[in-house]
């Protein structure tokens, strides 16, 4: 099927509307992506005709939505390329999978212990893991990046010992659209014993990634950054580690058998998945995948490089305008800021235009810091925009400007 991105846009309601009075311009993917036409059907099918509690009822609306809701894991795993389904644990989200392994470790490590994080990440793989060394005593390390935003995997190998329990970077960084090379990354973990971690919240969009080929122990992600809806995501985790991890919350689904003298629990993958899930969200997640790969990930790859390529030239050429992240490895995310003026006001002025760009240090303030900046200006693309919107922004971008200086 050829790529016809005016069609695609078709398929996305809100890209019709209007902001401020002019065409919505979103260029903001990289905090979360609009879902199409075909997602928000499965919802509205799901609570018009078959909204059931799951895994509960003998009666059939429960098997129906039992049915879809693990139909939908199915769709996940075969995407990943996982190799049991029960090693899909739905979450609600990145940020959830973080923090239930990162607590699931707190009876595996003990002082003398190091655990190794990047300087590229979101908080929500950062704060869990300060809290898991508060815990138990264990050092947390910070592989280092340099002046393009990408990882100095030297120091990484310094870093690896036979200390080391953890390792946990992100896939693609939503802060500069750094692409780490993390099969090397889980390659040298593997070599001194440590398991990995990877957080794909801002890679499942761009990328498909292959678990199995990559050998990751654990790797988390958002359905909201693949067009799916908020407040579900997926954990994989490799059988023998989440046999071993200890449950995250107690409760109804959760168990095999529970008395008062001693409770038993209940295999993967409902071990870890206690209470009632968001099940309308984990079916929208399944037809989410679905919609992504009709479309197809070499398509959607070919079109937002082009994306990239075509706004770089044009942002670089703005005088007195810096880009964040350069490196060689990069997907559709472009942060930068225009000298002497903030983030914020160019943002503002830009959004009176129906142009969304996010601005602020996008939940990785250690990456600002670096760069001894308050913030950045991010404007992340998708499949669904055009070259027209990159000559809209550009334009906004140059009025900002004029209006600032
Ligand atoms: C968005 C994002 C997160 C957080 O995802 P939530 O859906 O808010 O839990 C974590 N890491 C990265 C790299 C992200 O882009």
């Amino acid at each position: 099927m050829a790529f016809n991105v005016q069609e695609i846009r078709n398929d996305f309601p809100i890209l019709q509307r209007e902001v401020n009075g002019k065409p919505l311009v979103y260029l903001d993917n990289a905090a979360t992506a609009q879902k199409p036409q075909a997602v928000i059907d499965c919802i509205v099918d799901y609570y018009s005709t078959y909204n059931a509690n799951i895994h509960r009822g003998v009666h059939t609306l429960s098997q129906e939505a039992t049915d879809a809701y693990e139909a939908a894991r199915k769709s996940v795993q075969e995407h990943f390329n996982i190799k049991h389904d029960h090693e899909v644990i739905f979450t609600a989200g990145t940020t959830h999978g973080i923090n239930l392994v990162a607590n699931g470790f707190t009876g595996f490590l003990s002082e003398g212990d190091e655990i190794i994080v990047s300087a590229l990440e979101h908080h929500s793989n950062i704060v869990p893991w300060q809290m898991l060394c508060e815990r138990t005593g264990v050092q947390l390390k910070v592989i280092p990046i340099d002046e393009k935003g990408v990882l100095v995997l030297s120091e990484y190998e310094k870093l690896l010992s036979e200390n080391t329990k953890l390792v946990f970077v992100n896939h693609i960084s939503n802060a500069l659209g750094t692409i780490n090379p993390i099969a090397k990354i889980i390659e040298m973990a593997h070599q001194q014993g440590a398991a990995v971690l990877v957080d794909g919240a801002q890679a499942c969009s761009h990328i498909k990634p292959d678990l199995q080929a990559l050998d990751v122990d654990f790797y988390v992600t958002s359905a909201h950054k693949m067009c799916g809806p908020t407040g579900v995501g997926m954990l994989y985790g490799k059988e023998t580690w989440l046999n071993k991890l200890p449950p995250y919350q107690g409760g109804g689904e959760m168990i095999a058998e529970v008395t008062f003298e001693k409770t038993t629990y209940a295999g993967l993958p409902h071990k870890f998945e206690a209470g009632t899930p968001n099940i309308a969200g984990g079916i929208a997640f399944g037809a989410a995948i679905d919609y992504l790969n009709t479309i197809g990930f070499d398509q959607i790859e070919a079109h937002e490089h082009e994306l990239l390529t075509y706004a770089t030239e044009q942002l670089t050429a703005i005088e007195g305008l810096k880009i964040y992240g350069t490196g060689v490895d990069k997907t559709s995310v472009i942060s930068f800021n225009i000298e002497g003026i903030h983030p914020y006001d160019i943002g503002t002025i830009v959004d009176k235009l129906g142009i969304a760009v996010r601005t602020g240090h996008h939940c990785a303030q250690p990456i600002m810091d670096y760069y001894k900046i308050p913030g950045t200006v991010r404007a992340s693309f998708a499949f669904y925009n055009t070259k027209e919107e990159v000559d809209a922004l550009v334009a906004a971008v140059k009025k900002a400007k004029t209006m600032l200086t």
